[in-house]
C-alpha cells in the first residue's frame, strides 16, 4: 500500500490510544460519569500465551497469542480472532474496546473482547493451522464460554477455524456447546446469513446514508478496498442494489473501471484464483495508493486499519465513507474529512452487521431452533436501521460527527450497565 503501510507502522502502537481519544471526546459531550470513563479506559482482562506447534517439517515454532476482554458490563464478551503477522497487545486491546462499543451501538447483550495470533496463515499448511488453532482453544479453556466469552472469525480466520475451536472446546468440557463460538459452518450450528452479514450491514448503512444525503443508489458510484469476507460481500450487495462499483482492490491488485465492474465476474475470478484479484480483467489495474482517492459517491474501506490518514484524507473525493474495516481512519484524518463535509459512517456502526448475526447464531444455538436466511436478514436489517437511526439522532442532538455520535449512543447504554452493576 505504498506510503500508507509506513504510516500503519508509525501508528501501530497507538491504536488503543486512538480509541481512547474518541471515547474521551464522546464522554465530554454527554458528561459521562468520570468513574465510568475510568473503567472503560482499561481492559478487564488480558491474556497472552506462547503456543509451541509442531510444523510439517518436524520443527517446533512458538506462536504469540492473545485474548483481551475489554468489558463484560452489558453481558458476556464477544469478539473475533485475528490471524496476522502484525497482531500485538495494543491492537488487540483496541479491537476489544471497539467490540464493547459496537455491541452497544447495535443494542446486543454483550461486552467486548478480541483475540489474535501472530502468524501468517497464507504461509502455513492446513495441518499447521489446525494444530495452532487447537492449541489456542486449549489455552483459552477457562476464558471462552457460552455465557462468558464468545469468539468469532476476523481477518485471516473463517468458519474452518471456528469449527476446530468448538470441537476442541467440546472435547475439553465433555459436552456439545455450539454457542461458545459464532461464525461456524452451517452444518455444525452456524447461522444462515452469517457469512455475508458484515457486508450486508455495510450495504444497509450505505443505503441509509445515501437516503439521508438524497442520493439515488441507482445513480451512485462506489469504491471498495478489500475483497475478503467484508469487502467482497459489501461490493456484491451494493452492486445488487444498483450502485455502480467503479473500483475494487485487495493486497494483490487494485482494479478500476469507470463504467462499473461486474462484481459477479470478480467473485467468480477470485474463487478460481486463490481468492486474489491480481489478473482480473474486468477493469484496468491502478496503483493501490490511488484507490481511496478515486472519484466516487461511496468509499468502503474494508481491508486494514489506519489506511485513511492526514496525507490522503485531503484528496478523498467520496461523499460518504462507510467503514467496513475496523479502525480504517486515523483520528487526525477525522477532522479533515469533517471539514470537507464527507459523511463518515463509523466502523462501530457500519460493520456491526457481523456481530449482530453472530448474536442471532448464539440465540439459535441456545434455543436449538434455526431460522431461515430471510428471517435472519430481515431481523438484521431492522437492527441495522434502528442503530443507524439512533446514531443519526445523537449526531443531530449533540452536533457532532457520526463517529462521536456512535460512541455517544454506545456510552449511554454502557454507562447505565456499569452503574447498575456497581463497583467493589
Ligand atoms: P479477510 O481476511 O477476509 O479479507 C481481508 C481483505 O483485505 C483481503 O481481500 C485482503 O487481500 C485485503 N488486504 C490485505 N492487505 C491489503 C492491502 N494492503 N491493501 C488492500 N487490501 C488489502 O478479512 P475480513 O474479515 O474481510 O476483515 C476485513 C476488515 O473488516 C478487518 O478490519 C476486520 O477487523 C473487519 N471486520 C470483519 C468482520 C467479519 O465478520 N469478518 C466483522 C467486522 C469487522
Amino acid at each position: 500500500m505504498g506510503s500508507s503501510s509506513t504510516l500503519t507502522e508509525a501508528h501501530h502502537e497507538n491504536l488503543f490510544a486512538s480509541v481512547l481519544a474518541r471515547l474521551q471526546t464522546a464522554a465530554e459531550k454527554i458528561q459521562l460519569k468520570p468513574q465510568v470513563l475510568k473503567v472503560l479506559s482499561n481492559c478487564q482482562k488480558e491474556i497472552k500465551v506462547s503456543l509451541p506447534v509442531v510444523m510439517d517439517n518436524g520443527n517446533i515454532e512458538v506462536f504469540e497469542a492473545y485474548r483481551v476482554i475489554h468489558s463484560t458490563h452489558v453481558g458476556p464478551s464477544k469478539g473475533g480472532i485475528r490471524y496476522a503477522m502484525d497482531v500485538n497487545d495494543d491492537e488487540v486491546r483496541a479491537l476489544a474496546a471497539w467490540m464493547t462499543f459496537k455491541c452497544a451501538v447495535a443494542d446486543l447483550p454483550y461486552g467486548g473482547a478480541k483475540g489474535g495470533i501472530k502468524c501468517d496463515p497464507k504461509k502455513m499448511s492446513v495441518g499447521e493451522l489446525e494444530r495452532l488453532t487447537r492449541a489456542y482453544a486449549k489455552a483459552m479453556k477457562n476464558v471462552f464460554g457460552v455465557n462468558l466469552d464468545i469468539p468469532a472469525p476476523d481477518m485471516g480466520t473463517s468458519g474452518r477455524e471456528m469449527a476446530w475451536i468448538v470441537d476442541e472446546f467440546n472435547k475439553m468440557i465433555g459436552e456439545d456447546v455450539p454457542g461458545v463460538i459464532t461464525g461456524k459452518p452451517i452444518n455444525i450450528g452456524g447461522s444462515l446469513g452469517r457469512e455475508a452479514a458484515t457486508g450486508r450491514g455495510v450495504m444497509v448503512n450505505t443505503l441509509q446514508a445515501l437516503e439521508k444525503l438524497k442520493i439515488d443508489p441507482k445513480k451512485a458510484t462506489a469504491v471498495v478496498q478489500g475483497f475478503g469476507n467484508v469487502g467482497s460481500h459489501a461490493a456484491r450487495l451494493l452492486f445488487e442494489q444498483g450502485l455502480k462499483v467503479v473500483a475494487i482492490g485487495d493486497h494483490s491488485a487494485s482494479i478500476y473501471n469507470p463504467n462499473g465492474i461486474n462484481i459477479s465476474d470478480a467473485l467468480q475470478y477470485v474463487s478460481k484464483n486463490n481468492r486474489v484479484l491480481k489478473g482480473f480483467t474486468g477493469g484496468h489495474e491502478i496503483p493501490s495508493d490511488q484507490l481511496l482517492t478515486l472519484p466516487c459517491d461511496v468509499l468502503v474501506p474494508a481491508a486494514l486499519q489506519n489506511v485513511i490518514n492526514e496525507h490522503n484524507a485531503p484528496k478523498i473525493q467520496a461523499k460518504i465513507i462507510v467503514e467496513g474495516a475496523n479502525g480504517p481512519t486515523l483520528p487526525e484524518a477525522d477532522d479533515i474529512l469533517n471539514q470537507k463535509g464527507i459523511l463518515v459512517v463509523p466502523d462501530i456502526l457500519a460493520n456491526s452487521g457481523g456481530v449482530t448475526v453472530s448474536y442471532f447464531e448464539w440465540v439459535q444455538n441456545k434455543a436449538g431452533f434455526y431460522w431461515s436466511e430471510d428471517e435472519v436478514n430481515q431481523k438484521h436489517d431492522i437492527k441495522m436501521k434502528t442503530a443507524f437511526g439512533k446514531v443519526w439522532a445523537n449526531m443531530e442532538e449533540y452536533k457532532v460527527s457520526m463517529r462521536i455520535a456512535a460512541y455517544i449512543t454506545a456510552l449511554k447504554k454502557i454507562e447505565k450497565a456499569v452503574m447498575d452493576k456497581g463497583f467493589y
